[in-house]
């Protein structure tokens, strides 16, 4: 404990690690996919045309992003959901990577990118979530994702 520059705590619920942190709780593919802004190949992962009910949590921190109630299959390749299951769940980010204006959706807990925002998506919203499979874990035996265990 000589450091005394030590960053401080977060006061926040911010989940805050290093890089070297996350590389060691995820898997490669999740790594590259949400702490480096990464895209899986469409199609890739089991999630796009996964059908289970159940709550799809934050990858990195647990949080609940997605219930599978909103979850429909947009023929992209990718898990596509047309509203978050709380709105203050994920975070909103312009993003001009690709010199094209697109909306970058984090989780607005630990900051993890999980995709991209449309404004092409079904009824009642009319949005598409357009998220990385990697970026999601599905638990099935928790669908509002109100279970605290
Ligand atoms: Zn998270």
């Amino acid at each position: 404990m000589s450091q005394s520059s030590e960053r401080e705590k977060s006061k926040s619920s911010q989940v805050a690690k290093s890089d070297t942190e996350w590389r060691q709780a995820l898997t490669p593919e999740q790594f590259r996919v949400t702490r480096e802004h990464g895209i899986e190949r469409a199609f890739s992962h089991p999630y796009w045309q996964e059908k289970r009910e159940g709550m799809y949590r934050c990858v990195c921190c647990g949080q609940p992003l997605f219930s599978s109630t909103a979850k429909y299959d947009s023929g992209t390749g990718w898990p596509s959901f047309y509203a978050p299951a709380d709105q203050d769940a994920v975070s909103e980010h312009e993003d001009r990577a690709l010199l094209m204006r697109r909306t970058e959706v984090r989780c607005a807990q630990c900051e993890a990118h999980l995709g991209h925002l449309f404004p092409d998506g079904p009824n009642p919203t009319g949005l598409r979530y357009c998220i990385n499979g990697a970026a999601l874990d599905l638990g099935t035996d928790d669908p509002d994702g109100k279970s605290t265990k």
